[in-house]
């Protein structure tokens, strides 16, 4: 499918049952653009994860961390609003094994070289865990 916000071309995959109430929407996928990287629902996801290296060379190739990471990229936009449910999800790329620090200063890094949204890269780059919101 294609981006609604900007036509660029999305990479669909589906939602694990544990994450789906962390994303909005009833659908049991969703779609992270390659090109805005904004996070949409997808109603007939693949049965099986894609490989997001496609979205950038820095996700990590396991699927357990990768989905996790997506949905954290496409809910960035709206760190405010899903600021505990991007929590949760970090928690969960880490119990995966990737270390999510190190994974968005590399994604970060990643972005700034394409033609990636660079309010995203911010976003992106002022991202940790610790962060509080004033
Ligand atoms: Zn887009």
């Amino acid at each position: 499918m294609k981006c609604p916000d900007c036509g660029g071309q999305t990479v669909p995959f589906p939602v694990p049952e544990a994450s789906r109430s962390l994303v909005p929407g009833q659908e049991s996928g969703a779609a992270l653009c390659r090109h805005c990287l904004s996070l949409h629902p997808a109603e007939d996801p693949p049965a099986e994860p894609p490989a997001f290296r496609r979205v950038s060379p820095a996700f990590p190739s396991e699927s357990d961390a990768a989905v996790p990471m997506a949905l954290v990229v496409g809910l960035l936009a709206n760190l405010a609003l899903y600021r505990s449910e991007i929590s949760d999800l970090l928690e969960r790329v880490e119990r995966a094994g990737t270390d999510h620090r190190r994974w968005i200063s590399r994604a970060a890094g990643a972005s700034s070289n394409s033609s990636s949204d660079p309010e995203t890269t911010r976003q992106l780059a002022g991202v940790t865990p610790d962060a509080t919101l004033s």
